[in-house]
């Protein structure tokens, strides 16, 4: 049971480390940056007061130099360290930023430990060991496995070093017991600081993703707002916008436009024959059709079932003609692939489909109040004309009111 536990912990900690480390170090070298920023001021400061102690004995001037020379020494590493964080910050590189968290690691636990080993010539005080024990369970992010490592291992050197410094056995006792509280205070700051941070990402990968799924849903949402499914073609309502824009540009500019409708003929039949997925893959087809045959800058709607509209900017009424002539005859062209078939008898055909278009086309008129409706219902009047006239023709609504159909 106990045995269970720790695996699965062990596989936790495993796990997290290798999903957020390189999040982990990006955090470290980034205060590491700070740190140095930090860090080189004071220990000038430490130097400076240190150059103005008059030393009354050996001990004390021993003392002064060896604090002076740890901050000298300091200062160049965690500046050159620093640096390197900083520049690992622009170019990445997780190698390299590795070695330079664990550099400024051993850098800043063995100035503590020399610091205190220094101080004992003169007081019995470990308080660099305890500064740094902290500063380092705080500031760098060191995976459990790291800390669990680094910590004894600093308090193994502190131990020793003190041995050295430290002739009073009773201090010696005493200041080594206070260096495990200030190990076993790093220690708990680096697993706690550590486990937070991880719940803090993986709370920021869950809000960034979430984030990503609703603006992919909003997206689709917009899409099936203004597209017909089928076809991917502007639907009915966003037409009815863009033909509005239209307008207005059209009374800005004095412009001319035409609207198209165009019904495909006898496409129950089609539907009878061959099933009605073969006749959604034709709509589908004669889609891709119109688009290519009008011009980047026209419109291509589906109106609804097997009536398509189309929207000619800048195309007067006998402009609008020859398009509506030259889609008729593409379309009567086209060559259809029979694809599906439903669940009837009928047997889908491999040879090609032909199909006829009934095209009726209206011009805009912007002065009107109603341009949009009254376009409509005249290209409408005009594909009915088209259908009455024996389909696979095209009719506009001036000759359809003219002949009074
Ligand atoms: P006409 O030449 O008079 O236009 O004859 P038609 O058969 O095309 O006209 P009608 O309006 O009687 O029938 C339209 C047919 O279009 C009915 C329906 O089966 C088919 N249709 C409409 N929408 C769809 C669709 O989304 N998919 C398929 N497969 N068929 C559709
Ligand atoms: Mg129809
Ligand atoms: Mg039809």
């Amino acid at each position: 049971m106990i045995l269970k536990t720790l695996q699965a912990s062990l596989h936790y900690l495993v796990r997290q480390q290798s999903r957020y480390g390189a999040d982990l170090t990006a955090i470290t070298l980034q205060r590491l940056v700070y740190l140095a920023v930090l860090a080189v001021p004071v220990s000038a400061l430490h130097i400076l007061f240190f150059a103005q102690f008059e030393a009354n004995s050996d001990a004390e001037d021993l003392w002064r130099t060896s604090i002076m020379a740890v901050h000298t020494g300091l200062i160049i590493v965690i500046a050159a360290l620093g640096f390197s964080a900083f520049r690992l910050l622009k170019a990445p590189d997780s190698n390299a930023a590795g070695l330079v968290v664990l550099l400024s690691l051993a850098a800043v636990l063995s100035m503590g430990i020399s610091l205190t080993a220094f101080d004992q010539l003169v007081t019995p005080a470990v308080t660099p060991f305890l500064v740094v024990c902290t500063i380092v369970g705080a500031v760098f992010l060191l995976s459990p496995f790291a800390s669990l490592i680094f910590f004894p291992a600093a308090f193994i050197a502190f131990y020793l070093a003190l041995g050295q410094t430290q002739p009073d056995a009773t201090i010696l006792l005493s200041n080594r017991v206070n260096g495990m509280t200030a190990t076993g205070i790093g220690l708990g700051l680096s697993l706690m600081l550590w486990h937070t941070k991880i719940t803090h990402l993986q709370q920021a990968r869950k809000i960034a993703s979430q984030k990503k799924a609703l603006e992919l849903s909003n997206h689709k949402l917009r899409e099936l707002a203004t597209h017909d499914e089928l076809t991917g073609l502007a639907n009915r309502r966003s037409f009815d916008t863009l033909i509005r824009d239209e307008i207005a540009l059209m009374k800005r500019n004095s412009s001319e436009a035409c609207l198209l409708m165009l019904d495909l003929d006898h496409f129950k039949q089609v539907n009878d024959i061959h099933g009605h997925l073969a006749g959604d893959e034709l709509l589908k087809e004669l889609a891709a059709l119109l688009t290519a045959s009008v011009r980047a800058t026209d419109l291509v709607g589906r109106w609804g079932g097997e009536e398509f509209v189309i929207l000619l900017r800048d195309t007067g009424e006998a402009g609008a003609r020859e398009v509506a002539e030259n889609l008729r005859r593409k379309v009567a062209e086209h060559a259809f692939a029979v694809t599906g078939k439903a669940g009837s008898d009928t047997a889908a055909s491999d040879e090609p489909l032909k199909l006829t278009a009934s095209i009726g086309i209206a011009s805009l008129d912007p002065s009107s109040p109603d341009a949009i409706q009254l376009a409509y219902s005249q290209a409408d009047r005009a594909m009915y004309a088209a259908k009455a006239a024996g389909r696979n023709t095209v009719i506009s609504e001036t000759i359809a009111t003219e002949s009074g159909r």
